[in-house]
């Protein structure tokens, strides 16, 4: 039976980086390895879209990538505001409440953004040296407006450093750091990228940088980027090991997003996300959210009438095909299926033939 993971990350891993994975490690302080960091931090520069951006590979899961992204940059006197689209995005909000940080909030219904006028007043009220923005929020499916809402900030607020969750993005969505002014792009290696989960990738501008710098102890050994920063540039300098394995598996995935064409992979991931859209509207599955902020990255289909959630997906993992539950409210309501990285169209159309199959049962 064919096997396929349609959830939003882990995503498949193609064979040749399955391959640089299973090879035997070298030595993490080893210059051969800097060689391996060298060119993922190279690729990441295009993918991240920024030309002098700081680039930072982290053995960990996204959650410390986001992490990393407030307890570097936001000091103890100082107030973060967290603009969220769902779960993702108020993730955030624990991490600041855990973490003793002054914090405010503007979230969306699920399933819409928000209004750029809440941004505007808000803004202008109050001092926020740090944003966070979730650039698609895997719990909603929605894609974060970034030209629209960075022209707020950069209008009313140019001051302020602005985070950007990439997990359910990067490259599968363009991020174009330097031209939005963005200052913080963090992801994950298990989605678009198509690696296995295990890997925190941050890109930070020089200028969150110096923020770093100026605050000193930051209370965060492992996460602290002044600490990783000599070991991604010169791999001899130890601070932590890295995951040397996970760096073979990367450097050879952005190798293939690269050679496939950023402009193409983008134009493939709109297109696919198009396509088993309107094959599921042909059965009645309707997509969850305002049509205008749909992610490319994955889809939530609302279930007609009559189809229980669990048995649904139970029923189409004995048949080889997983997807997600919804989560929270959409818990039941909904269930969400990835299309990013390595999924491929004639993928999407099998799995559209097995749900068929399915729901004549
Ligand atoms: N942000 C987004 C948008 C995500 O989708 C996820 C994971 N689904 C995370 C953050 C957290 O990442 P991780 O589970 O790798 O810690």
């Amino acid at each position: 039976m064919r096997e396929l993971l349609l959830i939003p990350g882990p995503t498949p891993v193609n064979e040749e980086v399955l391959k640089e994975i299973s090879k035997q490690p070298i030595s993490h302080v080893s210059k051969d390895f800097g060689e391996y960091l060298k060119s993922c931090v190279e690729s990441l520069r295009v993918i991240f879209g920024t030309k002098t951006g700081h680039i930072f590979i982290i053995p960990g899961s996204g959650t410390l990538g986001m992490e990393i992204a407030i307890k570097n940059f936001l000091g103890k006197d100082e107030k973060a505001l967290v603009l969220s689209h769902g779960f993702f995005g108020d993730r955030f909000l624990d991490i600041l409440e855990e973490d003793g940080f002054n914090y405010d909030k503007i979230q969306s219904i699920w399933g819409e953004v928000i209004d750029l006028n809440l941004i505007y007043e808000k803004l202008k009220k109050e001092k926020f040296s740090l944003i966070t923005i979730t650039h698609v929020d895997t719990s909603t499916g929605v894609l974060a407006p970034m030209e629209d809402y960075m022209k707020v900030i950069k209008e009313v607020s140019p001051d302020s450093l602005v985070v950007l969750d990439g997990v359910c993005a990067t490259s599968g969505v363009e991020e174009k750091m330097d031209e939005w002014g963005v200052d913080i792009i963090l992801t994950g290696s298990q989605k678009a990228l198509a690696v296995p989960p295990g890997l925190a990738i941050l890109a930070v501008s020089e200028r969150a940088m110096k923020k770093r710098e100026s605050l000193g102890k930051i209370g965060f050994y492992y996460g602290d980027l002044l600490r990783w920063k000599p070991t991604i540039e010169d791999a001899t300098k130890y601070f932590a090991t890295h995951n040397t394995n996970y760096t073979f598996g990367l450097k050879k995935s952005l190798e293939i997003i690269l050679s496939e064409g950023l402009d193409k992979r983008y134009k493939r991931h709109f297109e696919n996300a198009t396509f088993i859209r309107e094959l599921m509207k042909d059965i009645v599955f309707d997509v969850f959210g305002n049509k205008n902020f749909l992610a490319p990255t994955l889809s939530l289909f609302i279930y007609p009438d009559g189809i229980e959630d669990e048995k649904f997906r139970s029923d189409l993992k004995n048949k080889g095909i997983t997807v997600a539950a919804g989560i929270k409210d959409l818990k039941g309501k909904v269930f969400r299926m990835g299309h990013m990285g390595e999924v491929r169209k004639e993928d999407l159309q099998y799995a559209f033939e097995v749900i068929k199959e399915v729901l004549k049962r």
